[in-house]
């Protein structure tokens, strides 16, 4: 419990609070950082080292709401829904045309100009698909695991016990095949802290709950994975060249179980399945954001294309050879997908003479 209650400290700042201890904080740590970019200073007291110790969890459950950008800072605050801009190692100094210090305002009154930046380039569908709520008096910072969006000690420390604990779908979603991009949204699920339709009416920030897809039932995390007609159509199919023919479960959570407990392992089939849920959940996500922000929608068939060309894209070039089973050929067949194939292994067997 300590450990959540450090973590108020995190929340106070990055929400700017207003008390001593954050104006304290402030004018003697963060005049050249923001808390989420402070590094843990080599010489400072042991309390102040051990809130920052828990800055990564409370990362994971902050997010920024962005009313014009002003207050927000481009590279280091959390208000993507990928995570933070600035990579590890990423250098950050004005020679390269970067602003340690660019609010995200900077960049949205760039919009719609292409990306310059590499960096930013390969985040640029997320940044173009980034909201803006008129109806906030200023950027919000929000706690994503409370219903308040206020931080609770409860939470934090659901959170930090949640991160020790190895979850069923940590495999899954972190297999090293996966892309990376795939594996963070696919992540934010499991969390269900993408934020749907159903939560910005929550907010106050839409009256508005249907799901873009559909259009039918509120968006909760059970509607859009994948009770919803459009997703379900889509998982079905997919489910279907990975060999199930079944229908996707009524709870997302359900279904994440019942994906967990079924695309385990570690041969090429098994790597593709898991990367076939990822890219899944993520182009879901990118076409709800299309009919969200862009008001353009696809046919189910087209989502379906796009993660068959991701899994080939993945595996077009791999050097595993898959056990020669009839089922793993049908497998790659259906997926287009070439392999070596090792002979399976023999099992020990013994005629019996009869007398
Ligand atoms: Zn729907």
């Amino acid at each position: 419990m300590n450990q959540a209650s450090l973590m108020r400290h995190i929340w106070k700042t990055s929400s700017n609070a207003e008390s001593c201890w954050v104006g304290f904080v402030s004018s003697r740590w963060l005049r050249h950082h923001s808390i989420w970019s402070l590094p843990r200073p080599s010489t400072c007291s042991a309390t102040w080292k051990a809130i920052l110790d828990t800055q990564p969890v409370a990362l994971r459950c902050s997010w920024v709401l962005l009313h014009d950008g002003h207050k927000t800072l481009l590279w280091h605050d959390p208000w993507l829904d990928g995570g933070l801009l600035s990579q590890l190692g990423l250098l950050l100094a004005p020679a390269v045309g970067r602003d340690f210090f660019a609010p995200v305002c900077s960049i949205l009154q760039r919009l719609p100009c292409p990306a310059t930046d590499p960096a930013m380039f390969s985040r640029w569908p997320e940044i173009c698909a980034s909201r803006t709520f008129t109806r906030l008096q200023e950027d919000t910072m929000v706690w994503t695991t409370t219903p308040s969006d206020r931080f609770s000690i409860q939470s934090a420390w659901n959170a930090i016990h949640s991160s020790q604990l190895e979850v069923p779908w940590h495999q899954l979603i972190w297999a090293a095949s996966n892309h990376p991009r795939f594996s963070f949204i696919a992540w934010l699920a499991t969390r269900e802290a993408l934020t749907l339709r159903t939560r910005a009416a929550n907010w106050g920030i839409t009256t508005e709950r249907a799901s873009y897809l559909c259009n039918q039932g509120d968006e909760t995390f059970d509607h859009l994975f994948f009770r919803c007609s459009y997703t379900r159509a889509i998982w079905q199919a997919l489910l279907k060249l990975c060999s199930y023919n079944c229908a996707p479960l009524d709870s997302w959570q359900g279904e994440l179980g019942w994906v967990s407990a079924h695309f385990i392992g570690i041969t090429l089939v098994d790597r593709i399945k898991k990367f076939c849920f990822c890219a899944t959940i993520y182009r879901i996500w990118a076409e709800h954001n299309s009919c969200a922000f862009q008001n353009v929608a696809h046919h189910f068939t087209a989502v379906v294309s796009f993660v068959v060309e991701d899994t080939r894209g993945k595996f077009f070039i791999h050097d595993q050879a898959t056990p020669d089973t009839p089922s793993s050929r049908a497998f790659l067949e259906r997926w287009c997908i070439s392999s070596s194939f090792t002979l399976a292994t023999g099992t020990p067997h013994a005629w019996l003479v009869s007398h």
